[in-house]
């Protein structure tokens, strides 16, 4: 299927919700549900970009002319509607949207300013988030999106057994963190979302910046790293150490391993969300460590870093086949180091598929 073929189908199915919910028009302005519709991603400016879906009729991209030549043109799926710098945006999205429309459902991540103006524009519109409309489609990756999302996770591994070759002991944190950015640039990422190098106590802090502290002999050292490619996300976590690890860290590396493990296996199509982190979690308790595990399993994955599904007690929703996440339990002992271990798992009929793929050891690094 095309491009432009796909993003119909995602139309299609986008107007099937909104009829089940009774939304009248989607609009869609920054964050991924307009990439998602279009292929087009808003610039997060000042002048409005925003699609126009009504339920019955036909889609707008009305953005600021001087970014029209970004636009890919996906005929049938959209028209485009340039607005030059004397034109009010904020008017030709409420001409579009009508006097008849009562609910519009507004993108989650549309500034304010936008929204509180649009309200202003549309009085008889009862506003509500879209993610009503697109969350339960996006959350249930096609079978493009997987392979975009399987082609991201293979250029983090890259990166990531090429980091078991390469020296950490003297460097800061910071040089680190630069080295695994230009990588995952250099396997095709366009975009590095986050790299996280937390060596010895500062690896207990699960969303350490890198600093510049200097990393050590025996150092422990959490390494997550990820970006963006072709759209979709990457996340994945590996762990080094800088010499040969003393017993305990062995020790309780190997129970991460196995949480890690036992919490991929438990994510089969049927399984709530929650169960998938209470599996990984009885790991670490039996092990006797359970308060040091203190987030979440995991996380959904697709054209943004973190989205539905989140594997988290309280989040009963059962695993369906496309829904893509993480699986990252981890241990932190702070003032001292901390472990993590990550990959990204798609579910299926057939169980669960591992995206990425790397050795998952503990890398002995110089
Ligand atoms: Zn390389
Ligand atoms: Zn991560
Ligand atoms: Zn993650």
């Amino acid at each position: 299927m095309g491009v432009t073929d796909q993003l119909a189908a995602r139309q299609a199915r986008a107007r099937a919700r909104m009829d089940e919910l009774g939304v009248d028009v989607l609009l869609l302005s920054v964050g991924a549900d307009l990439p998602y519709l279009t292929s087009y991603e808003a610039m997060p400016l000042e002048r409005l970009t925003m699609l126009v879906l009504p339920r019955d009729g036909d889609a707008t991209l009305v953005v600021p002319e001087l970014e029209a030549p970004r636009v890919a043109p996906q005929p049938g799926v959209f028209e485009l509607r340039g607005w030059s710098e004397t034109e009010d945006p904020i008017a030709i999205v409420a001409g579009l949207v009508g006097s008849s429309a009562r609910d519009v459902a507004i993108g989650d991540l549309t500034w304010a300013r936008f929204v509180l103006r649009l309200q202003d524009a549309i009085p008889a519109g009862r506003f509500r988030a879209a993610s009503d409309v697109t969350g339960p489609l996006r959350v249930v990756k096609d079978a493009a999106e997987i392979e975009a999302l399987r082609a991201a996770a293979r250029a983090v591994d890259a990166v990531g057994l090429e980091m078991r070759e390469r020296p950490f002991g003297g460097r800061t944190e910071l040089d680190v963190h630069r080295e695994f950015a230009d990588r995952i640039l250099e396997h095709g990422h366009q975009r590095v979302n986050f790299a996280i190098v937390g060596s010895g106590p500062n690896g207990a802090s699960p969303h350490h910046e890198a600093s510049d502290r200097v990393i050590g002999d025996g150092d422990v050292v959490v390494c997550d790293f990820g970006g963006t490619m072709d759209s979709y996300c990457s996340d994945t976590t590996r762990m080094f150490v800088v010499g040969e690890p003393t017993a305990e860290v062995r020790d309780v590396y190997a129970l991460l391993v196995d949480a890690q493990e036992q919490g991929v296996r438990a994510a089969t199509v049927g399984t709530s969300c929650e169960e998938v982190d209470a599996t990984a979690r009885r790991v670490i308790e039996a092990g006797g460590l359970g308060d040091r595990f203190i987030h979440r399993t995991g996380h959904g994955i697709g054209l943004e870093a973190h989205e539905d599904p989140y594997l988290v007690s309280g989040n009963a929703e059962p695993l369906e086949p496309g829904h893509a996440f993480s699986i990252e339990p981890g241990i932190y002992f702070p003032g001292r180091f901390g472990m993590r271990l990550e990959d990204i798992v798609v579910a299926t009929a057939a169980g669960p598929d591992r995206l990425n793929t790397g050795p998952r050891d503990l890398a002995i690094v110089g």
